[in-house]
């Protein structure tokens, strides 16, 4: 079975963690006969220069998570990093003290950017690195060319200004109220080499839970890829990053309301839309907690699905990604 995966960085990660266990025990259930195939196209629209280094926040998230060498706790960077060049570079007054950047996760900008000089693709880069991660997907930019999510926010002065996406999440905590998401570069970006025939090719398709905004919502937008996803026989299903009416970790909500969508699983749900509406969903995932949604979005033709979908730790997330392939997948073990 090809499952391809559309990804952010920790929501995603995690997911794509708890998905691979999953299919770990469905193969020793079965004697090792079946076999799956996954590929994650994750956003690269969070990515940035800082001092130099090109930094792509949400595929090293998924390389260390799905490494084994991911900090635990925070759900990105490296374990048992230290800061001591963070800390150094914050006496210079170089204007970048918001962003942390570990030492050991600084090798890996280092290595990515020395590689995209000598003219590799990201996609070339990213293959490079994963040699060392062995992630068990094959994981692949939405895009081989620069697109940064920038985000209008008001300017003190009147009218608005814009900044990085990095800058307004980590810096400002996105506290200042967004007026929209803007991806520079996008007109002339194309999906990169694999993203597209992932897609078509699958035998089933995965929203995790990932931001519907800055994270799913961007790689959507790279030319090419919500074609690839209105065109493909795979059925696709997604699993709500809201539960409760709150994002689980960080700060959806904030990017939900900026492009004017309710911070409720059936918002998101809506959002997306179901693909015999025009949509990119074939099937939606809920947390218990959310159940009396359900209805609603049954009578509007959606298949619902309504299980535990906290990512509290790996079994749970595993059994989360059988709920999810259950919906879709006849006969698949859940
Ligand atoms: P980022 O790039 O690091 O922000 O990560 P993603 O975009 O992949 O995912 C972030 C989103 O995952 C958050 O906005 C939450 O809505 C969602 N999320 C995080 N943890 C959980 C969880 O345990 N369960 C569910 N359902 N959603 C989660
Ligand atoms: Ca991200």
């Amino acid at each position: 079975m090809k499952i391809t995966v559309l990804s952010g960085g920790v929501g995603g990660a995690r997911f794509t963690r708890g998905l691979l266990a999953h299919l770990a025990t469905t193969r020793s259930d079965r004697g090792g006969g079946t076999s799956a195939e996954v590929t994650v196209i994750a956003n690269t629209g969070d990515d940035m220069w800082l001092h130099g280094v090109r930094i792509c926040p949400d595929l090293d998230t998924l390389m260390y998570t799905l490494g084994g060498g991911v900090h635990e706790d925070q759900g990105w960077g490296r374990a048992g990093e230290s800061r001591r060049t963070s800390s150094e570079l914050s006496h210079y007054d170089v204007d970048s003290e918001w962003f942390t950047l570990g030492d050991l996760d600084l090798a890996t900008h280092l290595a990515r950017t020395g590689l995209l000089r000598s003219g590799q693709t990201l996609s070339q880069v990213t293959e490079r690195l994963c040699r060392r991660w062995e992630p068990g997907v094959r994981l692949l930019p939405m895009t081989d060319q620069e697109v940064e999510t920038h985000v209008v926010v008001d300017a003190a002065a009147g009218g608005t200004r814009l900044l990085h996406f990095e800058e307004w999440w980590v810096r400002h905590r996105a506290a200042l109220p967004a007026r929209a998401f803007v991806q520079v570069g996008l007109e002339s970006a194309s999906a990169a080499p694999g993203v597209v025939a992932a897609l078509l090719d699958a035998d089933v398709v995965v929203l995790p839970p990932s931001n519907p905004v800055v994270s799913i919502g961007t790689i959507l937008a790279v030319p090419g890829i919500w074609e690839a996803l209105v065109a493909t026989a795979a059925p696709v299903v997604g699993i709500s990053p809201i539960v409760g009416g709150a994002a689980v970790r960080g700060m959806a909500d904030a990017c939900l309301r900026a492009i004017g969508v309710e911070t409720s699983a059936a918002a998101v749900a809506r959002h997306y839309g179901r693909r015999e509406a025009g949509g990119v969903l074939d099937a939606w995932l809920i947390d218990t907690v959310d159940a009396d949604a359900a209805a609603g979005l049954r009578s509007d033709g959606w298949r619902v699905g309504v299980a535990p979908t906290l990512m509290t730790d790996v079994p749970a997330t595993a059994e989360i990604a059988a709920r999810a392939l259950k919906l879709v997948v006849t006969g698949h073990p859940a």
